[in-house]
C-alpha cells in the first residue's frame, strides 16, 4: 500500500517519534508498504513521521532500486558517530519542490534494530551518512530546515504559506 506523504505544516512532523517495541507482521508489512511509498515518491530516504506514523522507523535506499543489497531499515535508530564534513543539496518528501544547501557530517556510524529486532550498526560516507542524519533527525521532530539560517528558513516557510493559501501545499 501506498501511503500520501505528510507535508510540512503537520504537526507529526515536528514531535518526537516513539520507539517501536513490537517486532511482529504488522511492522513488516509497514516497512513493505514504507519502501512502496518511498519509491513512489522517488525519494531515497523515508521516516515513519512522513506517513503520519510517530514511530521511530525509517528506510533507504540511496541507489533507488539500482543494488538490492542497499535497502536499509533503520528502526530506533541513534547516531553514534559523526565525523567531517560534507556541504551538499538537501531535499526532503514532506517539504516537496525546495532544496537548500545543509552541512553534514561526511562518516556517520548509526545504531540500529532491523525489521526483526536485531541490534547492528553501519557506517555510511557522503549520501548515505546524510540518509542517517536526516531520518534520524525525523525521528527526533526535526527537519532539515533547522540546520540552514534562519534567513533561509522564513523564506521557504512564508513560500510554503503563499502555497497553502493558494491550495497548492
Ligand atoms: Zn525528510
Amino acid at each position: 500500500m501506498i501511503y500520501p506523504i505528510v507535508k510540512y505544516g503537520n504537526p507529526v512532523l515536528e514531535k518526537a517519534a516513539e520507539p517501536v517495541t513490537i517486532f511482529d507482521g504488522e511492522l513488516q508489512k509497514l516497512i513493505a508498504d514504507m519502501f512502496e511509498s518511498m519509491y513512489a515518491a522517488h525519494g531515497v530516504g523515508l521516516a515513519a513521521p512522513q506517513i503520519g506514523i510517530a514511530k521511530r522507523l525509517a528506510v533507504i535506499d540511496v541507489t533507488f532500486k539500482e543494488d538490492p543489497d542497499a535497502k536499509l531499515v533503520l528502526v530506533n535508530p541513534e547516531i553514534l558517530h559523526s565525523e567531517g564534513r560534507n556541504r551538499q543539496n538537501e531535499g526532503c518528501l514532506s517539504i516537496p519542490d525546495f532544496r537548500e544547501q545543509v552541512t553534514r557530517g561526511r562518516k556517520v556510524t548509526v545504531k540500529a534494530q532491523d525489521m526483526h529486532g536485531k541490534w547492528f550498526e553501519k557506517t555510511g560516507e557522503d549520501l548515505l551518512a546524510r540518509a542517517f542524519l536526516h531520518e534520524t533527525d525525523h525521528l527526533n521532530g526535526k527537519l532539515y530546515i533547522s540546520h540552514i539560517s534562519a534567513l533561509k528558513r522564513d523564506l521557504i516557510k512564508r513560500k510554503i504559506r503563499k502555497l497553502v493559501k493558494a491550495g497548492e501545499w
